[in-house]
């Protein structure tokens, strides 16, 4: 595989980051994920946007224009013969010569760049889409600043394992009550007909793939309320689906053990699936 490196493409055997690197020992980094269907990138415009938020909330610069990322982008695609698949992109604040808590001088440093390609044959023909996954609720115990794409997921790749241990898919986060969103992903409910969804702000990543989603939602007359929900509620509701870029929508068919409808995928998630899965190939880059 062909790896990018702080400008360079090489194999991934001789890409280097330095031990000193604020990314490895403080978690000092934001990342993006984007999706390739039909070797072309999913919402890119996006997911650049959002990077150069995560950078300037962190008071990192951004070493990169929006072109110049889409060249790197497709570069790598092109490298890799990536047909489907997705794109993962890391930006740090850098290796200083020593580590100290307080941030380097941005003219002492420079960010690192690291980007790689995943293949994944399955992405828009996933068997977990057919099928619906099943998630537990775990307390959210992350920091408070979620909607900056930071690579601190000790917390949520704990709860992953906890769902793989109960037998299930993945784990919705709850707060005061109220779900905030899933690991890695954005969490719906449907409730005769409404989708109902957490509304942005700093509890919550603003998902890409959920702007998109909701926008087709409403072009679609589908009502949709943007509040909090609470976990009672979600088991209560008549369908449940996730968000992301790695999962486009996924229905969930239990919460908790709770089996929610019939236990099978509901019709407004597979209705957003499909919609989301034409127009986001039709608008791919
Ligand atoms: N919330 C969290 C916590 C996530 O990690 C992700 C995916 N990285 C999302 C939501 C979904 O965001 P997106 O649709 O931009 O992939």
């Amino acid at each position: 595989r062909t790896v990018y490196v702080n400008g360079e493409y090489l194999p991934e055997t001789q890409a280097k980051v330095s031990i000193f690197d604020r990314g490895f020992l403080m978690a000092d980094a934001v990342y993006e994920v984007t999706s390739v269907l039909d070797g072309r990138l999913i919402d890119f415009d996006g997911h650049a946007a959002r990077l150069a938020r995560s950078l300037s909330e962190l008071e990192m610069q951004n070493p990169l224009s929006r072109d110049e990322l889409l060249e790197i982008h497709r570069e790598l695609v092109r490298r890799n013969g990536i047909e489907e698949g997705m794109i993962y992109l890391q930006i740090t604040r850098g290796a200083p010569a020593d580590r100290d808590f307080v941030f380097p001088d941005p003219d002492e440093v420079k960010p690192t760049v690291v980007m790689f390609t995943q293949n994944k044959p399955e992405l828009a023909d996933n068997p977990a889409a057919k099928r619906g996954i099943k998630v537990i609720s775990i307390p959210d115990l992350r920091w408070s600043r979620r909607d900056i794409k930071t690579v601190q997921l000790l917390y949520p790749s704990m709860g992953k394992m906890a769902a793989k241990k109960a037998g299930c898919d993945d784990a919705w986060m709850v707060e005061d009550g109220f779900v905030t969103e899933g690991t890695s992903n954005n969490a719906y409910i449907v409730k005769d007909g409404r989708i109902i969804t957490r509304d942005l702000s700093h509890d919550i990543l603003h998902g890409i793939t959920r702007a998109a989603v909701l926008r087709f939602a409403r072009e679609a007359q589908m009502e949709v309320e943007e509040r909090p929900f609470t976990i009672d509620e979600a088991k209560a509701a008549d369908e449940a689906f996730i968000t992301s870029a790695s999962t486009f929508v996924f229905p969930v068919v239990e919460i908790d053990g709770v089996r929610l409808g019939d236990g099978t995928p509901g019709p407004v998630a597979t209705r957003l699936r499909e919609i989301y899965l034409e127009e986001s190939r039709k608008s791919a880059i």
